[in-house]
């Protein structure tokens, strides 16, 4: 698939769709490959993120708060001692050129991943953090929502995410995601859309990939970080769009099973996942078994939002503009 994009330079070329930034240059994304000794690929030794571009109500593409993704992910590649070479401003216009070059238009998907590659001259075979080389690959691809309104059925996993001590949690660890593949996989075959994990306390942490929120009289509760969760940027869009606009607190307290059973609604939220309201927990309706009226009135909040459709959240949008309406190409990055 071709387009007609603006270069850098402000010239017209076609576009190639498929790019991907990989080693420091934009590359089709068939080019951007990892050799199999790669020490990611063979001890999940790797950090990544998901970090949405969202077509706006007034024309043009904009980033969903991309530095706080960024941020996240400098601080998940220095608990595994990966230097990406790039901060994280440097990374969001890295992100913003590969959606130029790419002719991104609609709703698109950007996937950073930093990881450890190979060993370093000098340095014996085995599991280690020094004496690797580090790794940066970003791709993007188009994605709309996939949120289903109408609510999901997840169940409550065998599988327990994770505590703090045994994997960092707080960080988004390629590695760890075995866990949450896992807990996908049970939940699906059991015929459910998601899982829900609890922690090693046996306290409610996370779904595979997005936070858990519940109503209980009229608050948001959520379980707070030393639940052994990621610290989710939608978990926290989600309290601000709440507060501000919805005039409704959240409470940072443990949910046991029977609190999420026993919540008038109950949703996730997610980069990916967006927000989604849970209409069943493992065979039991949540409620009335749809997606309640504060979790509707969220939804419209951030898809609003996200859309650059409330002025007062324009800060977490980040424009994609054309190459001839930039300020000025940061170098060494197009
Ligand atoms: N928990 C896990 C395990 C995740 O993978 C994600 C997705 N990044 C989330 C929570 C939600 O985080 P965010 O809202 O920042 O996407």
């Amino acid at each position: 698939m071709t387009s007609a994009v603006a270069t850098p330079t402000g010239a017209t070329a076609p576009a190639v769709a498929a790019l991907a930034y990989h080693d420091g240059e934009f590359v089709p994304l068939e080019q951007a490959r990892v050799p199999v000794t790669t020490q990611a690929l063979q001890y999940g030794t790797g950090v990544f993120e998901g970090i949405r571009a969202y077509a706006q109500a007034d024309g043009g593409l904009a980033v969903f708060r991309g530095r706080d993704h960024y941020l996240r992910f400098l601080r998940s590649a220095r608990t595994l001692r990966i230097d990406v070479g790039l901060d994280a401003e440097q990374l969001s216009e890295v992100t913003a050129e590969l959606l130029r070059r790419i002719g991104a238009s609609e709703d698109t998907y950007v996937r950073p991943l930093a990881y450890k590659r190979s060993l370093l001259p000098g340095t014996p075979p085995g599991v280690q953090l020094q004496g690797v080389s580090d790794a940066l690959s970003i791709n993007a691809f188009r994605m709309g929502s996939y949120t289903d309104r109408a609510g999901i059925r997840v169940a409550i996993s065998s599988w327990r995410r994770p505590e703090s001590g045994v994997l960092p949690v707080r960080a988004k660890v390629t590695g760890g995601y075995v866990n949450n593949a896992l807990a996908v996989d049970e939940a699906r075959a059991a015929g459910y859309d998601d899982a829900i994990l609890l922690n090693s306390r046996g306290q409610v942490a996370e779904a595979s990939t997005s936070n858990v929120f519940a109503v209980v009289r009229g608050r948001l509760v959520t379980p707070p970080l030393s639940a052994d969760l990621l610290e989710g940027i939608t978990r926290d869009t989600a309290v601000t769009l709440a507060a501000d606009l919805l005039d409704v607190g959240t409470d940072f307290t443990d949910l046991g099973r029977d609190d999420l059973c026993n919540a008038d609604e109950v949703f996730l939220t997610g980069t990916g996942a967006e927000i989604v309201p849970v209409t069943e927990i493992g065979g039991r309706p949540v409620g009335e078994g749809t997606p309640g009226p504060l979790t509707t009135a969220l939804m419209t909040a951030y898809h609003k939002v996200v859309r650059g459709d409330d002025q007062r959240y324009r800060h977490w949008l980040q424009p994609v503009r054309p190459a001839a309406a930039r300020p000025s190409a940061t170098g060494g990055t197009t």
